[in-house]
């Protein structure tokens, strides 16, 4: 895990690094992931930092995964994709210790198998805002 004070994940949240938002609430956000698996891949953090789940509050988990059932909704209807995978690394293969729970849209066929996480870029940034944007209005936000 590579620790630097602030995290990337509690710049973004102060709003002092970009990131593309799907969600802003008191206790949670959530913002695309710059290296998406797929189009659309979302990740959900604690506003608060915490390196890891054992750190956590006690519901706080809860909350981030109510947020994620709440954008993986969002993005079947805004991608049309047909399902979700909800992934978590904690500790081994987390690059960013802050808290965060993926959340990535799959397809039928999609070719993703077991773990391995080829990863794409969006054509621009207009169109990562646009995706971000088209969750968002899912949302109903
Ligand atoms: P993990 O490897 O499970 O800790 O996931 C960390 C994720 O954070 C990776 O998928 C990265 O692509 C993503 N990431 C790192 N920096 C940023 C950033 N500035 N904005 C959005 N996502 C990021």
């Amino acid at each position: 895990m590579v620790t630097e004070s602030p995290c990337v994940f509690d710049r973004i949240l102060a709003g002092e690094a970009r990131a593309h938002w799907v969600l802003d609430e008191p206790a949670l956000a959530a913002f695309l992931d710059v290296r998406p698996v797929f189009k659309g891949h979302t990740l959900v953090v604690p506003r608060d930092h915490f390196a890891t789940v054992a750190e956590l509050p006690p519901g706080a988990l809860s909350g981030l995964t109510e947020a994620a059932r709440r954008i993986a909704a969002a993005q079947r209807e805004a991608l049309g994709c047909d399902g979700t995978l909800f992934l978590l690394n904690d500790v081994i293969s987390q690059s960013v210790p802050h808290v965060h729970l993926h959340v990535i849209p799959r397809r039928r066929k999609d070719g993703l198998r077991g773990f391995m996480w080829p990863r794409m870029r969006y054509d621009s940034d207009q169109e990562a805002e646009a995706v971000a944007a088209s969750i968002r209005l899912a949302l109903g936000g």
